[in-house]
């Protein structure tokens, strides 16, 4: 037999103290978690058995058991599923087996957590809770399938190491065994593990059961009492999705939705319905109010549960919703679907299309109904979730236009933080404004304070300001929104001055020339701006071009873009352009003209964001010029 003492992964040792410290006023969740893990093992045993006849040879009822033991002063949670094998024991349960565990220690740090402990739960430190009521806990598990004599006993008692040695067990399956501290032994009366299942584990599919003794009158000698002993079910276990809308309060949602999301704010939507027709299912849907921390991760796990006639069949099906809407969490069930589907199949199965398609419109109108009934819910909600929706334009061409009726964006007409549709914008544009304009930018002040929103401003245009990385994208691919083109205030050749422009590309026309043979090999064209009002140059890029910020974007991801098209606007008003007109009238080989053009076309780089070409020489240039004029 072999015994060894491991330290946990620093991690854990944050993670628990944690729990122990900072989740003590609700400690009686340490109920819920273990026994939705047991719930979860159970899911994955009977999954596997539908295949495996190995797995539950016997055929006996799944089902979790409570087990308190007054003279020990142990509660156990035994389960008859998947069970541990020695390396999934030190895998599960000495690390954080989660993907995220350099963001979840950031999150630790953070005041958000410290005020919310509650937000941990997503990252499925469930085990760990067991520690909040019991100073020992012990896990003895036998993976199913395999032989009594190759468990494992896995223990620890919170001081930064556990034990795991293997030992012999009856019974596939996990006993979580706690030793409960002296002020959690209420956790060994039944009235009160009865009142902790109900309120947090009632639908869970298996029963948890428990032995309960009772004392009554002897039927022979009415003097004496006898003990009868009696198993009794604690959970209702109706499956909640296939339960009546009105005979399900808020809080069992919520509580549902917390047991398969490990989020613990409420949701900010709920649909709940049943699909009749050719296709028959029914479907418990939840919009969380909070994004979860990886959602731009890879491995981030897309689509609801899917469950076949009671059976879970896999914890995330992403068939059912399209990428754009995996911030979606709940559960679907279908009795059109084989028992054994595989993820192969599920990908070109007839009933998994039609239940995608219904789902995925079900979604959308209740964003839509939401933004028109509850405009303020729905802005929280879009800033967790737009940018992950707005994917949706670029992913879902046949529904561009219903996803475009649903975003929001600020503008510079909105105060900070608020946000309006793109109808809202249309709806107030004046008679004479043919186009939707918009700004990209990283951030509001970035594109607020840019140059290339002059004219704007001075005419009192309304901008739209595009701060998400994807938004140049996704706003391209729009094309037009009410018949409406978008105009990108960085893109193509604009006219918002005075109606001289032409007048004025003409009167500047050699200069322009001149600038454009100089800069012939960083720009395709030099000419008279129609959107500056107080900087001298600007760059722009073609009107079929990529943003410029979108092309850094994509080379800082490692891809391959063209590189677009560059033009040099220049300000024919700004006392810079006039002077060098003068110079350029009285000498057009002035190397003074030269020099004011290399930094000219230096500043506009600058003013988009990037760098000058040569750094060095662009402020000796500049300290030069600054000396000669001081
Ligand atoms: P989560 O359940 O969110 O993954 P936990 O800390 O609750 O996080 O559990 C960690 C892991 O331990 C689980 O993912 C599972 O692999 C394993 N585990 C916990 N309880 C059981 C159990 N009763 N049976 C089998 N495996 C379990």
């Amino acid at each position: 037999m072999t015994v060894s003492k491991r330290k946990f992964k620093a991690e854990v040792n944050k993670v628990l103290d944690l729990v122990i410290h900072s989740l003590y006023s609700h400690k009686e969740i340490f109920l819920r978690e273990l026994i939705s893990n047991a719930s979860d093992a159970i899911d994955k045993a009977r999954y596997l058995s539908l295949t495996d006849p190995a797995i539950n040879p016997d055929g006996a009822d799944w089902q979790i058991e409570l087990i308190p033991d007054t003279a020990a002063g142990t509660l156990t949670v035994r389960d008859n599923g998947i069970g541990l094998t020695r390396d999934e024991a030190a895998e599960a349960l000495g690390t954080i087996a989660h993907s995220g565990t350099k963001e979840f220690l950031k999150l630790l740090e953070s005041r958000e957590v410290k005020d919310n402990p509650e937000l941990i739960g997503q990252f499925g430190v469930g085990f760990y809770s067991a520690f909040m009521v019991a100073d020992q806990v012990t896990v003895l598990s036998r993976r199913a399938g395999a032989p009594a004599d190759q468990a494992i006993c896995w223990q620890s008692e919170a001081d930064g190491s556990y034990t795991l040695e293997d030992v012999v067990k009856d019974g596939r399956g996990t006993d979580i065994i706690l030793h409960l501290k002296e002020e959690a032994k209420q956790y060994l009366q039944e009235w009160e593990l009865r009142k902790v299942v109900k309120q947090y584990s009632d639908f869970i599919e298996y029963p948890v059961v428990m032995a309960v003794t009772r004392s009554k009158p002897d039927p022979e000698d009415k003097e004496q009492r006898i003990e009868e002993t009696e198993t009794v079910t604690l959970n209702s276990r109706k499956a909640i999705w296939l339960k009546d809308k009105n005979e399900i309060s808020a809080e069992e949602y919520h509580e549902f939705y917390r047991h398969i999301s490990h989020d613990y704010t409420e949701p900010a939507k709920t649909i709940h319905y049943r699909a009749e027709g050719t296709t028959e299912f029914s479907a418990l849907l939840y919009l969380p109010k909070q994004r979860p921390f990886n959602i731009y991760y890879q491995d981030y796990k897309i689509g609801p549960t899917l469950y076949v006639r009671r059976v879970q069949i896999m914890d995330h099906c992403e068939a059912m919703l399209p990428p754009y809407l995996r911030f979606v969490k709940g559960v679907v069930e279908s009795a059109d679907l084989p028992l054994n589907v595989s993820r192969e199949i599920l990908q070109d199965n007839k009933t998994v299309a039609v239940i995608n398609k219904n789902l995925t419109k079900k979604v959308l109108d209740t964003l839509a109904e939401m933004k028109k009934s509850e405009p303020e819910g729905y802005a929280d909600f879009y800033g967790q979730f737009g940018r992950v929706l707005k994917e949706g334009i670029h992913h879902d061409h046949a529904r561009r236009e219903t996803i475009a009726d649903l975003l929001l964006f600020e503008s510079t007409s909105t105060e900070p933080g608020k946000k309006i549709s793109l109808a809202d914008y249309v709806a107030r544009m004046p008679a004479e404004q043919q186009e939707i304009y918009y700004m990209t930018g990283p951030d509001r002040a970035t594109a607020e304070a840019s140059p290339y929103l002059e004219a704007f401003k001075e005419k009192g245009l309304e901008v739209l300001l595009a701060t998400d990385d994807i938004d140049d994208l996704i706003i391209s691919e729009l094309g037009r929104y009410q018949e409406k083109e978008f105009q990108s205030a960085l893109k193509g050749d604009l006219d918002l001055g005075d109606g001289t422009k032409e007048e004025k590309q003409k009167e500047y026309g050699d200069l322009l020339a001149l600038m454009q043979e100089q800069l012939k090999d960083q720009v395709s064209a030099v000419r008279v701006s129609g959107r500056l009002k107080e900087s001298a140059v600007c760059l722009v890029a073609g009107e079929h071009d990529l943003d410029p910020q979108m092309e850094k974007m994509f080379r800082a991801l490692g891809q391959e873009v063209p590189k677009g098209e560059r033009i040099l606007e220049v300000n024919p008003d700004h006392p810079l352009i006039v002077k060098m007109q003068a110079l350029f009238a009285a000498d057009a080989t002035s190397g003074r003209l030269k020099e004011y053009v290399e930094l000219l076309f230096d500043q506009a780089l600058l003013l988009e964001g990037d760098r000058p070409r040569d750094p060095v020489a662009f402020a000796r240039g500049l300290s030069k010029l600054m000396a000669e004029t001081a």
